[in-house]
């Protein structure tokens, strides 16, 4: 069983859209595969429309969220997508993207970058609009080179000359509502220190008393080392280790199933979720 529990597609910032995603997931030889949009459950019902026979979809989402300064992801997966309050709560997010994103390019404009909303409104195609869609504005007129060289001081990394933040949900208060919706969460590449400072261990722990899941272990993000310290801070605390491509299509060069969730954790993830369930594509079989 090849398992892969966090993608992107056009419904935020990944460049397959819903339908090809699934279909790339099938032909990377992936069992199960999650959407895992930020801040939107958007691509769903095209996803399970497209999804082929022998590959199942686990509908997620990955939401925003800042403790103590510290900007960090949260996976949600199997909630109730129409429970009121965690949709509320991604529609703050999502909304607050749009002004945010705008800020972004009137900081760009400022600094001589001849980059408008129109053009990255477009980039964006009707999906959550985030920076890598003004990255590749920035790449599409000669600034950078790759979206991931946008992501510096220079410009759009945290804190960088263009960076803007957004609403982010206290992820106390996300655990809350993903629970409350019947999901389960996984704390997304906690030891990625080059996306910026990182939350610290303590704080991982009040989170894990507070019902986090697990935590993303096996990531592009983390080196040998950070793996190492977080599969022992997991068994400390309980928590469940996950491992995924966090794929984007073009927008980053990781492939489909480069890291994947060991199946029995899989199973303990569907086993705790009472908001949905993973969907089995029927594609004709
Ligand atoms: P936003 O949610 O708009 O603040 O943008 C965050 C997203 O930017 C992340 O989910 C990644 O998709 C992307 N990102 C963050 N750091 C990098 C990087 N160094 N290279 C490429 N993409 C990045
Ligand atoms: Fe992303
Ligand atoms: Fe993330
Ligand atoms: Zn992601």
């Amino acid at each position: 069983m090849r398992i892969d529990l966090h993608c992107h597609s056009t419904a935020s910032d990944g460049t397959d859209t819903p339908a090809e995603l699934m279909r790339n997931a099938a032909a990377a030889g992936l069992d199960v595969v999650a959407l895992t949009d930020h801040d939107t459950t958007r691509g769903y019902a095209e996803a399970i429309a497209a999804l082929p026979a022998g590959l199942t979809l686990v509908p997620g989402a990955e939401l925003s969220c800042r403790v103590d300064g510290v900007s960090m992801h949260m996976l949600a997966y199997l909630f109730d997508p129409e429970e009121p309050a965690l949709l509320a709560e991604r529609e703050l997010v999502r909304d607050d993207r749009v002004p945010r994103a705008k800020g972004m390019v009137a900081k760009l404009n400022e600094l001589g970058v001849p980059v408008t909303w129109e053009q990255v409104e477009r980039i964006a195609a009707g999906g959550s609009v985030g920076r890598p869609h003004v990255a590749s504005a920035l790449v599409e007129l000669g600034v950078v080179e790759t979206v991931s060289d946008a992501f510096t001081e220079e410009w759009l990394a945290d804190g960088g000359r263009a960076y803007v933040a957004k609403h982010e949900t206290d992820p106390f208060e996300a655990i809350r509502l993903v629970k409350t919706a019947g999901g389960v969460c996984v704390f997304a590449h906690p030891a990625a220190a080059k996306r910026g400072r990182t939350v610290p261990e303590s704080a991982i722990a009040e989170m894990a008393a507070a019902g986090l899941d697990g935590i993303e272990v096996d990531h592009m993000d983390h080196d040998a080392e950070a793996r190492e310290r977080l599969r022992g801070l997991a068994k400390d605390l309980g928590l469940l280790v996950t491992g995924s491509s966090d794929y984007h299509g073009s927008r980053k060069t990781v492939a489909l199933g480069a890291y994947t969730t060991d199946p029995e954790v899989y199973g303990e993830i569907t086993r705790r979720a009472t908001g949905a369930f993973p969907v089995p594509g029927a594609g004709g079989a």
